[in-house]
């Protein structure tokens, strides 16, 4: 009798693993680089804070993934580097077999716009308010819009908040600062409440870290 087993290299077991794992991490319009992003390279030079804020959010969520943790709303000004903290986040989840979806929310926005005519608009929301774990990279740099606002990001927290799934931050402005984005003082508006709405349940899903530090763009 012959027997014969295939043995998988080395090779091809840490390529499938590596497959494996990018597929727990959706990604939509994200810079390429964040698929790099680890917490053990992070340099926490005047962001030590941030840094334990994700390591804790981590902690909490991979020893004990059924019950709600608060995410993380990361603020900071450009180029500090939240953006990778959440690939960074998102990359320890998958090690942990978490899934994960990132998406670019300015860029999502403008593709919800175009959409609106069509019926994708519907489904597509409906995916992306039931991740597992959600992560909006850059929330208050879309233009403003009080349907953006109320049937795209409302809807989506609504169903997360209720449901009590983990949801995490970027944005340029800080909790405060987009409290009045969203109430369209920019453009002379005045839908506090609109806005109080919404930020209710950013602040029940997230607690606000500043991330700090130089500018990482242009060094
Ligand atoms: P932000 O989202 O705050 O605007 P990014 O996350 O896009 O900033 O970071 C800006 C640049 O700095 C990116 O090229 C990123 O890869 C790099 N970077 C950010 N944080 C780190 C870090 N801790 N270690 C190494 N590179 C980093
Ligand atoms: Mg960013």
């Amino acid at each position: 009798m012959i027997d014969v087993a295939y043995e998988p290299t080395r090779g091809k077991v840490q390529a499938d693993e590596g497959r494996a794992k990018a597929a727990l991490v959706t990604t939509m319009n994200m810079p390429k680089a964040i698929a790099n992003a680890r917490l053990e390279d992070y340099d926490a030079t005047d962001r030590v804070v941030a840094l334990n804020e994700a390591t804790n959010f981590v902690v909490a969520q991979t020893t004990d993934p059924t019950t709600f943790h608060q995410g993380l709303y990361l603020t900071g000004p450009f180029g500090v580097g939240k953006t990778y903290l959440i690939g960074a986040i998102a990359n320890y989840l998958a090690d942990q077999n978490q899934a994960s979806t990132l998406l670019h929310f300015p860029t999502f926005a403008v593709e919800m716009k175009a959409a609106i005519s069509d019926q994708k608009v519907v489904p597509t929301i409906n995916r992306i308010k039931r991740a597992p774990i959600l992560m909006l990279d850059d929330i208050g740099a879309e233009s403003f819009s009080p349907w953006i606002r109320d049937e795209v990001l409302g809807i989506i927290l609504q169903y997360r908040m209720q449901e009590e799934l983990p949801t995490l931050f970027t944005s340029n402005k800080t909790m405060a600062e987009l409290t009045e984005f969203l109430a369209g003082n920019d453009r002379g508006d005045d839908e506090l409440p609109k806005a109080q709405r919404i930020m209710q349940r950013i602040q029940y899903l997230s607690r606000e870290v500043t991330v700090g530090g130089i500018n990482r763009r242009l060094s």
